[in-house]
C-alpha cells in the first residue's frame, strides 16, 4: 500500500545512518550537545521534586535526575517536548513530520528478533517496584507513585499479533499495578482472554527510544503491531527479544522490562491521577497487573512523563494529526492541513484548513471530523490564508468570518472524553465552527490586507538598531538634500 499524501519529497533516502531518535541514549547525547539536557543536583525528591523541575523546564530542555531520593537509578523526563524535536528525532523537517509519520503507519516494517539483548542484562525473578525503580509522584492529588512512560505490549494468543499502548500504571503493591485501559486494542485483547477465564500476558517497557515512543501512539488497525511503525520510522527493522516468562517481544535496547499479566476477573481501586487535560482522572475499580519478572540494562535509566506536560500532550497529538489527516483526506481532497491545538490539550480542539471547499463542504468535513475520534470536541474550519498551526490566526478567522446563527454546528449527547470534567461520564456535546469565507461572498469583502513585497524584505540590510543620536541623524542628515 502506498500513501496518498503528496509529500513525496520527505521519503527518506535509504541510508545506513539511523535517525538520531532511534536510540534513547543517542538522543539524550544529542540533546546534551545542543544545550537541551539539564542535569539536576543529586537527591531531588521523587515526590513532586522531579515533576516540579521537569515542568519548569518543559519545552526548553529535557532533564536528568541522578540519585532521586537517593535511588541509584537516574530519572529522565521531557524527551520530546516540542514538535520540532520530534521532527529532529525522525530526521525530517517539521513540515514533513506528519506526512512521514503517516507513511510509516501505512508501510510498517516487521521487527527482527535477537537472542541476546541489553534489556535483559540483569534479571530479577522477584519484583519489588519501589526498591528496584525510582518511580516519581507527579501531581498534588495523585494516589501515589505512577509509571507513566511504560509501553504496555500485549499479544493476541491466537494470532500472535502484538499491540503497543501507554497506560497510567499505579503502584499498588511491590509486584502489583493498577491500570487504566481505555476502550481500544489492549482492552479488546484482554476482554477476549477474560471471557475464556484466562489472564492476558503483557510486558511493560520503560526507557525506549523516541521513535518507538512516538510509534506507540500510532492510530493503526488492531491487527497492526505498533513496533513495526517504529521500524518504518527508523528505516530499519526494530530489534526485539522474547520476554523471559512469556512470549511478548520487546524492544531489545530498552532500559527496563516488566513482565506480567493483566488479571482476569480482578478489579481494584486506581486513581486519582493528574491527566493530560490538566485535571485528575478519578478513583475507580480498574484493571490489575500482576508482575512476574523485571529485566533491565546494566546501569539503567528510568523515563517518566509528567502528566499534563508538553511531552504528554504532544505524544498523543502528533500521531493523531497524522491519522486524522490521511483518514479525512480520503473523502475530502480539499483538506490541506490540520492541527490539534495545545490549548485544546492536543486532543479536544481540531483546526481544519480547507482549500476552496464547495458550498456546504466545510460543514460535511466538520461532521466527519467528529467521527474520526471520540476525543474531538470542537472543530474549526478555516481557509488556506489562515495558518492552522497558529491559534491566534484561527481566532481571527472566527472573529471575522463566522456567524453563529449561520455557521455553527451543534450535536448534543455524543460520545466524548471521559477525562473531560465538563462531560457527563464521557457524554459530551460537539461543536463545529465554519469560519471559511462564504462561497458567494464578493472577492474583495474577505481579502486580507497585505503589504506587497513585505515577506521578501532583507531586514538585515535595511535596518539597524537606532543609535543614541538618532534624532540628529534623522532630522539633520549631514549629506543629502536639505
Ligand atoms: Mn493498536
Amino acid at each position: 500500500m502506498s500513501s496518498k499524501l503528496p509529500i513525496e519529497a520527505s521519503r527518506r533516502e535509504p541510508s545506513n545512518r539511523l535517525p538520531v531518535g532511534s536510540s534513547l541514549r543517542g538522543w539524550l547525547d544529542h540533546l546534551q550537545k545542543t544545550g537541551r539536557l539539564a542535569l539536576a543536583s543529586p537527591d531531588v525528591e521523587l515526590r513532586f521534586g522531579v515533576a516540579g523541575i521537569a515542568n519548569r523546564l518543559d519545552g526548553t530542555s529535557a532533564s536528568i535526575f541522578p540519585q532521586p531520593s537517593g535511588h541509584p537509578v537516574p530519572v529522565v523526563s521531557g524527551l520530546l517536548s516540542q514538535r520540532s524535536w520530534m521532527a529532529e528525532a525522525t530526521g525530517v523537517p517539521q513540515s514533513e513530520l506528519i506526512g512521514t509519520f503517516e507513511r510509516a503507519c501505512q508501510n510498517p516494517l516487521p521487527w527482527t528478533e535477537v537472542s541476546e539483548a541489553p534489556c535483559q542484562q540483569i534479571v530479577h525473578r522477584q519484583v519489588n517496584l519501589t526498591e528496584q525503580l525510582p518511580i516519581p509522584v507527579h501531581n498534588e492529588y495523585d494516589h501515589g507513585a505512577y509509571i507513566t512512560a511504560g509501553l504496555l505490549i500485549a499479544r493476541r494468543p491466537d494470532t500472535g499479533v502484538q499491540n503497543v499502548s501507554i497506560h497510567r500504571l499505579q503502584v499498588s503493591g511491590p509486584d502489583r499495578l493498577g491500570a487504566l485501559l481505555l476502550p481500544r486494542h489492549t482492552l479488546s485483547f484482554f476482554q477476549e482472554q477474560e471471557r475464556l477465564g484466562a489472564d492476558l500476558d503483557i510486558a511493560i517497557v520503560i526507557g525506549v527510544d523516541p521513535l518507538t515512543l512516538m510509534a506507540s501512539q500510532a492510530i493503526v488497525p488492531i491487527d497492526q503491531d505498533e513496533l513495526e511503525v517504529s521500524g518504518a520510522l527508523r528505516g530499519s527493522p526494530l530489534p526485539v527479544v522474547k520476554c523471559i516468562t512469556n512470549d511478548i517481544r520487546v524492544p531489545a535496547e530498552a532500559e527496563f522490562v516488566l513482565e506480567g499479566r493483566l488479571l482476569a476477573q480482578v478489579r481494584e481501586p486506581e486513581g486519582p491521577f493528574g491527566e493530560f487535560p490538566q485535571y485528575y482522572g478519578q478513583r475507580a475499580e480498574r484493571h490489575v497487573v500482576q508482575l512476574d519478572a523485571l529485566t533491565h540494562r546494566k546501569s539503567p535509566i528510568y523515563h517518566t512523563i509528567v502528566g499534563g506536560g508538553l511531552e504528554h500532550l504532544l505524544l498523543g497529538g502528533i500521531p493523531r494529526e497524522a491519522s486524522f489527516l490521511s483518514h479525512l483526506r480520503r473523502s475530502f481532497p480539499c483538506l490541506k492541513d490540520l492541527h490539534l491545538s495545545q490549548g485544546g490539550t492536543c486532543r479536544y480542539h481540531l483546526f481544519l484548513q480547507l482549500d476552496k471547499p464547495k458550498a456546504g463542504e466545510a460543514k460535511n468535513l466538520i461532521l466527519a471530523a467528529f467521527g474520526a475520534h471520540y476525543d474531538i470536541k470542537h472543530v474549526i474550519a478555516v481557509d488556506t490564508d489562515v495558518d492552522v498551526h497558529d491559534p491566534g490566526q484561527v481566532e481571527w478567522a472566527v472573529a471575522t468570518r463566522f456567524q453563529a446563527d449561520r455557521d455553527l454546528i451543534l450535536v448534543g449527547g455524543a460520545q466524548g472524553s471521559k477525562l473531560d470534567p465538563s462531560s457527563i461520564d464521557g457524554l459530551s456535546a460537539k461543536m463545529g465552527l465554519d469560519a471559511t469565507v462564504p462561497i458567494e461572498a464578493p472577492e474583495m469583502k474577505f481579502t486580507r490586507i497585505r503589504v506587497p513585497g513585505q515577506e521578501e524584505l532583507d531586514l538585515d540590510r535595511l535596518v539597524t538598531p537606532a543609535p543614541q543620536d538618532w534624532i540628529r541623524r534623522t532630522t539633520e542628515p549631514e549629506e543629502g538634500p536639505r
